[in-house]
């Protein structure tokens, strides 16, 4: 297969992305994830090399300095990074779907331009505080932490390819998978 293309989706923690991109992955057995490397402890039911590479401060660093990330950021006290040499393999095989916040994304359309970029709105941020209090692991500090940060990621929304709302997570899925069939040409 001739090599894949790229997706970027945001949005803010709570907006139910995971849902939305497990309806989405189950339908195209042709993208896959990237599995970014993060400094944040795992949270429980995640899964080390499936949901993140979870990595030391230091570990992070020295992969900084070989230059091994194509984008990373550091927020919520951690940091985030797309390993490129896994995204590069898998993009050998198939379409790739990062899951990155918006520094990240906009690191990604310099490197990228390429690359199609979709951003998940909540409801309402009421519905959004509701859907971080209801994941009960998540302490009240983070919360607000995440709910200040969130307003700042909706506000980037303007830049992004598409802007989809995750009201019901299968509407929101099938939206991204049009939009996903019209960037791979089909
Ligand atoms: P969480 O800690 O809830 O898993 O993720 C927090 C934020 O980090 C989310 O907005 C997620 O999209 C973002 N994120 C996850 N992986 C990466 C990455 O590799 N790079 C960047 N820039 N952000 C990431």
């Amino acid at each position: 297969m001739k090599q894949g293309k790229l997706f970027v989706i945001s949005g803010a923690s709570g907006v139910g992305k995971s849902t939305v991109l497990q309806h989405v992955m189950a339908a195209r057995k042709d993208l896959t994830f990237s599995v970014s490397a993060t400094t944040r402890p795992p949270r429980p039911n995640e899964v080390d090399c499936v949901h993140y590479y979870f990595i030391t401060k230091e570990a992070f660093q020295e992969m900084i300095a070989q230059d091994a990330f194509l984008e990373y950021d550091n927020h919520n006290a951690n940091y985030y990074g797309t390993p490129i040499a896994q995204l590069e393999e898998k993009m050998r095989s198939g379409h790739v779907m990062l899951d990155i916040e918006p520094v990240g994304a906009k690191n990604v359309r310099q490197k990228r331009p390429d690359a199609t970029l979709i951003f998940i709105m909540p409801p309402s941020m009421e519905e959004l505080e509701r859907r971080l209090r209801g994941r009960g692991d998540t302490s009240e500090e983070q919360i607000a932490i995440r709910l200040e940060r969130a307003k700042w990621e909706m506000e980037q929304r303007y830049w992004y390819d598409h802007v989809v709302v995750n009201d019901v997570p299968e509407t929101c899925a099938e939206a991204i998978l049009k939009i996903i069939a019209q960037a791979a040409n089909e």
